[in-house]
């Protein structure tokens, strides 16, 4: 791993109606970047706030000499779609991502800062003593648990947003064209070092979470999305165990049913069953294979960069020794 030069940090936080925590919000995240000795910028991005959040942000870009850059989006696009737009406007080396609403403190911005430094592609963070109802806790638990199995990455906690990204992360992340998706896990996938640092949090001191129930069915289901087609292939798997078992029940009925007369075996019930589990199985693998293909499908239409060079390292002989990529001759393509 090579230490990364930063020279210019942009530090993005999306904001829904958080007009009380705004004031503090850009006070705190100015001072925090202030101390870190360099070139800095501060992308705001809101997403259709009702509240005069957007008045503040456009007030504080406009302020003299002011590192704010306020994006202003027509109405409400969801948390990630809003970081995604302020990632088209960063102009840094390193991306860092915040929350409005202070629960991310900005002082640990220049720890993030100091990782990256070291040459981590992605900076992750994982909340001490986290702040939110058990209600939150524990489905965000088992769902970084599961990510963590299926990903294969040892990150902890996927939910905090509190994070930094390299230039060239962020690049890969804005070449992907599906229109829900989830940063943290879109960006492991085109990381190669990452690592995490252990963050305060605290709790909401304005305002209210922004996802509600509903909200955060749909945020999971953009996680699951975003990360894995597998909920599709499951399909076919269940449908061929249930297809096989139901089949090994009839055969077992035949056996039985030869051995101990037509009484035994219900006059033919427990074959109803039997033929039930084999037809039911059988459809369900019909199913995964349409699974599959929309699966393919999904794939081709999100139309993510099919791979993500870090960097190209070619000497001048290499060059030079390299044959060079010439249309083939003429007669050698005609019929
Ligand atoms: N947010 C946003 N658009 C939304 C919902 C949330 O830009 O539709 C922002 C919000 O202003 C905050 C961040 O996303 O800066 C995280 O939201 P919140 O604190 O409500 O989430 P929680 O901490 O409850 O997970
Ligand atoms: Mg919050």
């Amino acid at each position: 791993m090579k230490p990364y030069p930063i020279n210019r940090v942009s530090i993005v936080i999306p904001v829904y109606n958080e007009e009380e925590s705004l004031p503090e919000l850009l006070r705190r995240t100015t001072t925090a970047c202030d101390s870190l000795g360099r070139d800095y910028e501060i992308i705001l991005i809101d997403d259709g706030s009702r509240d005069r959040s957007a008045d503040l942000l456009l007030e504080a870009a406009e302020a003299p000499g002011s590192r704010v850059v306020a994006v202003i989006l027509n109405r409400n696009y969801g948390q990630h779609a809003a970081i995604m737009a302020g990632f088209e406007e960063c102009r840094g080396d390193l991306i860092i991502t915040l929350d409005a609403d202070l629960q991310n403190p900005p002082e640990e911005i220049p720890r993030l800062v100091e990782q990256a430094a070291l040459g981590y592609d992605v900076v992750g963070s994982v909340r001490q003593k986290r702040q939110d109802s058990a209600l939150r806790r524990w489905p965000s638990k088992l769902i970084n648990l599961a990510v963590q199995r299926s990903t294969g990455v040892a990150m902890s906690d996927y939910g905090c947003m509190l994070r930094a990204y390299r230039a060239s992360i962020v690049k890969a992340m804005l070449a992907c064209r599906e229109r829900s998706t989830f940063i943290p896990i879109l960006a492991n996938s085109f990381a190669r070092h990452t690592t995490e640092i252990l963050v305060g949090h605290a709790e909401r001191e304005h305002g209210e979470s922004k996802y509600d129930f509903m909200r955060l069915i749909n945020l999971m289901f953009d996680l699951v999305t975003c990360m894995t087609t597998t909920p599709l292939r499951l399909l076919s798997l269940v449908g061929g165990a249930m297809a096989v078992a139901g089949f090994c029940f009839a055969l077992l009925l035949l056996t039985l049913r030869l051995m101990f007369g037509a009484a035994w075996a219900g006059h033919g019930v427990f074959v109803l069953f039997a033929v039930l589990f084999t037809f039911t199985g059988v459809q369900l693998v019909g199913m995964g294979l349409l699974g599959e293909y929309l699966g393919r499908m999904y794939n081709d239409v999100r139309a993510r960069p099919r791979f993500f060079i870090e960097r190209i390292v070619r000497t001048r002989s290499a060059l030079e020794n390299r044959p060079a990529v010439s249309p083939a001759p003429l007669e050698s393509i005609q019929p």
